[in-house]
């Protein structure tokens, strides 16, 4: 299965990767984690992206491409895999189509996690406690939530259009969750 999660900030996407690659092992590639692992080599592209996610906004495409570009180029790239947080633009998803069409592995699924926004506040306050996050400052998560509404959503009405998506109320407990992705991944 290669799947896209999409979702805003807090929607447990990245709980719910880990959760397929432990279990069913499928390899999660997670752009928050690539950029943050950057960041802390202090890489030219790292400090260009740490000051967007500082403030909540996106890094651009050009930089976020470039690292899943070299992902489905290597010759041992997985047979099943978890998009996680990419793409977050109709240009990353555009971008995302042509790679895949070019190394012949096209999407077979992108679950859109749903919640509603009251309850994603509360759950970024509670992880901002729990991992002390460089842009979970209040200012960045609000900044977060218009990035998602304004470039992100439309790429959830680019796979609608492309058939591909499929819902998944992301409230709840995680193992309820968890059992509700598996079942739209069969
Ligand atoms: P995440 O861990 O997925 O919530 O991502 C944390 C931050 O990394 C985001 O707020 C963005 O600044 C940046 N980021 C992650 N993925 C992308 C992407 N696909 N495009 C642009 N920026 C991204």
């Amino acid at each position: 299965m290669r799947t896209v999660f999409v979702g805003p900030p807090g929607s447990g996407k990245g709980t719910q990767a880990r959760l397929l690659a432990e279990r069913f092992g499928y390899d999660v590639i997670g752009t928050g984690d690539l950029l943050r692992a950057a960041v802390a080599d202090g890489s030219t592209h790292g400090k260009i992206a740490g000051q967007a996610m500082a403030r909540g906004e996106l890094v651009s495409d050009a930089v976020v491409n470039e690292i899943v570009h070299d992902y489905f180029l290597r010759p041992n790239r997985p047979a099943n895999f978890v998009l996680d947080g990419y793409p977050r633009t109709v240009a990353q998803a555009e971008y995302l189509t042509r790679t895949l069409a070019e190394t012949r592995i096209p999407l077979d699924r992108v679950i859109y996690f749903t919640v509603a926004v009251e309850e994603l506040v509360r759950r970024i306050d509670g992880r901002r406690q729990a991992e002390n996050r460089l842009d979970d400052n209040a200012e960045a998560v609000r900044q977060r939530m218009v990035t998602y509404e304004e470039l992100t959503r439309p790429v959830v009405d680019y796979y609608r259009a492309a058939g591909l998506l499929a819902e998944v109320p992301a409230t709840g407990d995680v193992e309820a969750i968890h059992r509700r992705v598996v079942e739209l991944l069969k």
